[in-house]
């Protein structure tokens, strides 16, 4: 294994015991599709907001981001647009995400702490190119060092798991836009799968089916409540109903309509297929050692898609594996980046072929 420090160099160990790891100047950024999360060595989680940003559509000025721009998603004049600057785990718009990307940065400094050394997470399905893009856009919101870690390592490292040891371990990460499934050992990852699937393609199932089997139209985050509220992955013993209230498509005026769990379950059946079979795919693709690994220690599950009553149990059902929902599932990815770089020898870094952390420098 190549094992590279931070700058590429190789420097005297014993003084890095002393030092604290994650200085007060590193930032950790879990840049998720729903949701940003920023933890701060030495304070911790310091912002968990939506990855929303609305900005003028001609001048492009941020108006807010965060909650408060998510607020504003489908209720914006003309003149503004409240967006989610990525789509499936990557960069859609450059420029809205440089802008978000300083917000964050602001969040989680004093001013006078200029150009922090930042910890950024990354699907494991992005391209070089994407994931240039990422780095230029934390470089350019103000970044002096920008270093790239792979999503399910870090979901791995925050949710306590000695990622070093030559062990398999299975890691489904269900985020916003996309669904990630990883076999990691010896602190790098041995195969994954990166589906286009996540929450969203739930809540948006959610909507479609309403249109079709009530003539109801909702909104986004109408669908999304109601897959907190009722929705599960596996029949419960109390079935959950709720009114939701929207513009029904015939006459064309708000209404409301009582929906049951059942219907929330068929609605989503098919995302939740796809995610299921990526586990599949993933789990014939093991070497069978770590997939020895896996069956004994069972698939740890994390993102905010895992908080669906039930899914484990679904995981569980149709893999025949355990599985563990990390103990905070919308944090543990920017907890573990953040851990990340206390573990810095374990993981192949800079040089390595299939580099799990990958690292830039401001040129300026
Ligand atoms: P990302 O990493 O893509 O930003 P997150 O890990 O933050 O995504 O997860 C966001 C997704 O998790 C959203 O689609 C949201 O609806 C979903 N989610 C959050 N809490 C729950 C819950 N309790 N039940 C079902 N889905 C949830
Ligand atoms: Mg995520």
């Amino acid at each position: 294994m190549v094992r590279l420090h931070r700058d590429g160099s190789r420097r005297d160990t014993s003084r890095r015991h002393l030092a604290p790891s994650l200085g007060v100047h590193d930032i950790a950024i879990d840049l998720g599709t729903a949701n940003t999360v920023v933890y701060v060595g030495g304070k911790g989680i310091v912002a968990s907001e939506p990855s929303v940003v609305a900005a003028d559509s001609f001048t492009g000025e941020v108006h807010a981001v965060g909650f408060e721009a998510e607020r504003m998603i489908g209720r914006t004049p003309a003149t503004i647009s409240a967006t989610r600057p990525l789509r499936h785990g990557v960069i859609a718009d450059f420029g809205v995400t440089e802008q978000m990307l300083r917000y964050f940065i602001g969040r989680a400094f004093d001013r006078r702490w200029a150009h922090p050394r930042l910890i950024v997470c990354a699907p494991s399905g992005v391209t070089e190119v994407e994931k240039r893009a990422v780095e230029e856009a934390a470089l350019a919101a103000g970044a002096r060092r920008v270093h790239l870690i792979e999503e399910p390592i870090a979901a791995a490292i925050g949710a306590g798991i000695a990622i070093g040891e030559p062990v398999g371990r299975m890691v489904l990460d269900i985020g916003g836009g996309t669904s990630e499934v990883a076999v990691i050992s010896m602190g790098g990852i041995v195969v994954s799968r990166s589906v286009r699937v996540g929450g969203y393609e739930m809540d948006e199932a959610i909507s479609h089916y309403l249109r079709d089997a009530h003539q109801l139209a909702i909104g986004s985050q109408t669908a999304e409540a109601i897959k907190l509220q009722i929705g599960s992955a596996v029949p419960l013993a109390q079935e959950l109903t709720m009114g939701v209230r929207g513009r029904h498509l015939l006459t064309g005026l708000p209404t409301e309509i009582q929906l049951n769990g059942a219907e929330v379950r068929q609605a989503i059946r098919a995302p939740m297929e796809e995610i299921l079979r990526a586990i599949a795919e993933t789990l014939e693709d093991t070497p069978p050692e770590l997939a020895g690994d896996i069956a004994r220690e069972g698939i740890l599950l994390a993102g905010g898609g895992t908080l669906l009553r039930g899914l484990p149990e679904l995981v569980t059902d149709r893999t025949g594996m355990a599985v563990t929902l990390a103990e905070s599932p919308l944090t543990c990815v920017a907890i573990g980046s953040g851990q990340a770089l206390e573990h810095f020898d374990q993981i192949p870094s800079g040089g390595a072929r299939h580099a799990t952390i990958t690292s830039r420098r401001r040129s300026s």
